[in-house]
Order: structure tokens, then C-alpha cells, then sequence
């Protein structure tokens, strides 16, 4: 298996997958979406909240609010020295204390750990007008995207089959295909169409293009062809501020190695057993 990056800074990958399968690609995804810890907010205290909001909707648009984690900081309550009562080590706290009028945004929470704070400041939470109030106390915990999707790392996270677009013999250059094509990634060079270089990756597999050639009446079979590589992926995983996108990627794929440890350590045992 081998990973390629085209893009990779703190919030956006794209990256090609190689001699892989269907099945990895799908299971690394899912890993990425729904394995890898973060923070979000769990607790809230309500000490005061005269806004047009009820404290049940209050709470929920904060525990959306992405807080970035370093994973060297906290662990989760469960697995807490603490035992789940709450300590600095398995729990981020915020407070937030607000009168109108004004919007109240993101950043109006404050940390006691500068390290765990909202990831975007301008994330509007509720309008106050005048004489209205929000005082509040949060606590943000790990946890994962398979509990609620608060705790997702990513706001996209997808790939698709690399394309693979080959033109036979048959093609007079007419330029059909070329016009049909939605991601302009066809071009016609002298008597033949041709992929323009460095293009092939936008293709969409949508197939437009084969359709176009038959409708020119070049007879049963299209001259040009879309297929897709079922073991070359291209990756594009966007993260929503909590953890840098490196970081979603690699703790996603120490989950799946982890988990195919513990699986080959519970077949030696059953194999032992037998
Ligand atoms: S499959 Fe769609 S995007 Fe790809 S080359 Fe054909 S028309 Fe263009
Ligand atoms: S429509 Fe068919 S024949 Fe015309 S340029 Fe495209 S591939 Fe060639
Ligand atoms: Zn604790």
C-alpha cells in the first residue's frame, strides 16, 4: 500500500491511494470519520440564559462547536485516573458569560486550557438583545464519531476509484466527447481525442463522454472508454479545525492497525485452543 499527497496542509488533504482494495479504502474512511478522538462539548451548566433560545438548543449548537485537541493532553474519561469524575487530564472547561445586545460568537467561550479552545472564533451561537443574558459553564470530553457526530474530526472525508480513460483506433477526432465533458479534461489533437496531461484525476467517471461518441454514430461500441482502477483511490479529507488533517489520517490508520492486532492475536488464541 502506498499514499501520495497532491495537497496536504492543516485542514485540506488530497492524496492517491495505491495497491489497496475496495474494502481498505472504505474501512480507512470510516476510520477517519468515526475513530479518531476528539474533544467537543458534553456538560453544560446553565447558570443564566434569557436568550430566544432554550437551554436544550443552547447546548446542542455548542457541543457542534469544533475545539481543537492535542491528543498528548487528554484522555477519555472512561479510561481516566479520575474515574470518570472529571479532572484537567480527560476534561476541557469553558465559561462564558454574555449580556445584550450582541451576537454571541465562539469565541465568547473562554478556556482554561489554551490548547483546547473553539477552532474558528466566528461561529455565530445565538443573538442577545438588549438586557438578555448568557452565563454558562461547558466541559468539553473525547470521544469518537461512531458516539454522535460532534465528535467527527472531519467535515468532508471521501475518495473515489482512480480513473482510467483509454481511446482506441476508432476515434476520427470529432470532438463530441471533447464538447460533452463536464470537467474539460478532453481535447482533440490532431485525427484523435486525447486526456490533456495532468488532467485524468478530475475525471468524474460520469461517462458523458461515451455517450457522446455513440450519439455521433460511430456505431455499437464508443471509442472512447471510462473505466475505473479498483485498487488506486484519490482521497480528499477535510478537517474541521479540532486536529490537523495529518493527524486524523494517522490516528485513523493506527486504529485499523490496532484492530488487525487484535484480531490476529484472538485467531492465534482460538487456533491455540483447538
Ligand atoms: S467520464 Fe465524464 S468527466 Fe470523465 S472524461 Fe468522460 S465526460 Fe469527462
Ligand atoms: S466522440 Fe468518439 S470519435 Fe469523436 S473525438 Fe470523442 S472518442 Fe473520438
Ligand atoms: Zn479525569
Amino acid at each position: 500500500m502506498e499514499i501520495t499527497f497532491s495537497r496536504l496542509d492543516d485542514t485540506v488533504a488530497r492524496f492517491q491511494l495505491r495497491a489497496s482494495s475496495p474494502s481498505f479504502a472504505n474501512a480507512f474512511r470510516r476510520a477517519m470519520i468515526g475513530e479518531v478522538p476528539t474533544l467537543a462539548i458534553e456538560d453544560v451548566r446553565v447558570y443564566d440564559n434569557t436568550s430566544a433560545l432554550f437551554d436544550e438548543m443552547l447546548t446542542h449548537r455548542l457541543g457542534l462547536i469544533p475545539i481543537t485537541t492535542d491528543l498528548k493532553c487528554y484522555v477519555r474519561k472512561e479510561s481516566c485516573s479520575c474515574e470518570g469524575e472529571g479532572c484537567a487530564g480527560c476534561t476541557a472547561t469553558f465559561t462564558m458569560s454574555v449580556e445584550g445586545p450582541c451576537i454571541v460568537f465562539s469565541r465568547d467561550l473562554i478556556p482554561q486550557d489554551p490548547s483546547a479552545k473553539p477552532a474558528m472564533e466566528n461561529i455565530p451561537i445565538v443573538k442577545l438583545t438588549k438586557d438578555q443574558k448568557l452565563v454558562i459553564e461547558a466541559r468539553a470530553v473525547l470521544s469518537t464519531g461512531r458516539h454522535h457526530a460532534k465528535w467527527q474530526p472531519t467535515n468532508a472525508c471521501g475518495y473515489k476509484n482512480y480513473p482510467v480513460i483509454s481511446i482506441s483506433e476508432m476515434c476520427d477526432g470529432c470532438g463530441h466527447c471533447v464538447e460533452e465533458c463536464p470537467r474539460n479534461i478532453l481535447e482533440v489533437e490532431g485525427k484523435r481525442v486525447r486526456v490533456i496531461e495532468g488532467r485524468t484525476e478530475e475525471c468524474s467517471l460520469c461517462r458523458l463522454c461515451e455517450r457522446a461518441c455513440l450519439g455521433s454514430g460511430i456505431g455499437e461500441e464508443s471509442a472512447i472508454k471510462v473505466t475505473s482502477d479498483e485498487s488506486k483511490f484519490i482521497f480528499v479529507v477535510e478537517s474541521d479545525g479540532s486536529l490537523p488533517v495529518k493527524e486524523i489520517i494517522e490516528q485513523a490508520l493506527v486504529y485499523i492497525r490496532d484492530r488487525s492486532d487484535d484480531l490476529i492475536e484472538k485467531i492465534g488464541e482460538i487456533s491455540e485452543g483447538t
